[in-house]
C-alpha cells in the first residue's frame, strides 16, 4: 500500500513541477526578449566602459607619459623626430598583459589616448594581441606640409642672412679701398 501511495505521489510531484515550470515559461513567453543576436546586434555599451584603447595619433607628441604610467609596461612607441614633426614607426599595446586599469589615460598631456568601447579580443595566435594603435605610419600629410614650409622659410632666412653678410663684406672692402687711396695721397 505504501508503494502504491508513493507511486501516485511521484506522479503528482512530476505534474506539479511541470506546471510550475510551464507557468514560468508562460510568464516570459509574451515578454520582449532581452537577448541580442551577437555579433550582428550589440547591447549599448556605457561611455565609461574600459575597452580596447584608441589613439588620436595626430595629437600625440611621443612624450612617453602613458608608457611610463603603465604599471606593467605594456605600451611601447617608436617615432623619428624631424624638428617639431613626428614620423611614426609604431605605438603598440600588448593585450596579453593589459589589465584595463586606465592608468595610462590620465597622465596624457594631449588627452589623446582613450579607453574605447570595443571589447572583442579574438585572435588565432597570442602574438596578435600586441596591437599597433597607429592609424597611419610615417608622417601625417599636414605634418609633411608644415615641415616643407618650415624648411623653405629656413632656406629663405639663411639666403637673406648670407646676402646681408655679403653686402656687409662688400661695404667693408669699399671702405678699406677708400682709406687706402686717401693714405697714398698724403705720402
Ligand atoms: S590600461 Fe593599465 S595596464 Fe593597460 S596599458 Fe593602460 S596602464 Fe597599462
Ligand atoms: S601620453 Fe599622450 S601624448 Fe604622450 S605619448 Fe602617450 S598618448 Fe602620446
Amino acid at each position: 500500500m505504501v508503494r502504491v501511495n508513493r507511486y501516485f505521489q511521484d506522479i503528482w510531484d512530476t505534474l506539479k513541477s511541470t506546471m510550475i515550470g510551464m507557468r514560468i515559461t508562460g510568464k516570459y513567453l509574451l515578454r520582449k526578449p532581452i537577448t541580442v543576436q551577437y555579433p550582428d546586434q550589440r547591447l549599448p555599451i556605457p561611455d565609461r566602459y574600459r575597452g580596447i584603447h584608441y589613439l588620436e595619433q595626430e595629437k600625440c607628441i611621443d612624450c612617453l607619459a602613458c608608457a611610463r604610467a603603465c604599471p606593467i609596461d605594456c605600451i611601447e612607441m617608436d617615432a623619428i623626430r624631424h624638428g617639431k614633426e613626428l614620423e611614426w614607426v609604431s605605438f603598440t599595446l600588448d593585450y596579453q598583459k593589459c589589465m584595463f586599469c586606465e592608468l595610462c589615460v590620465y597622465p596624457c598631456p594631449k588627452d589623446c589616448i582613450h579607453m574605447g568601447t570595443e571589447f572583442a579580443l579574438v585572435v588565432e595566435d597570442r602574438s596578435e594581441l600586441n596591437y599597433d594603435l597607429l592609424s597611419f605610419k610615417g608622417m601625417a600629410v599636414d605634418a609633411r606640409v608644415r615641415m616643407r614650409e618650415a624648411e623653405e622659410k629656413k632656406k629663405i632666412k639663411e639666403a637673406a642672412k648670407a646676402a646681408k653678410a655679403a653686402e656687409k663684406a662688400a661695404d667693408e672692402n669699399d671702405g678699406e679701398k677708400g682709406s687706402g687711396s686717401d693714405g697714398g695721397g698724403e705720402v
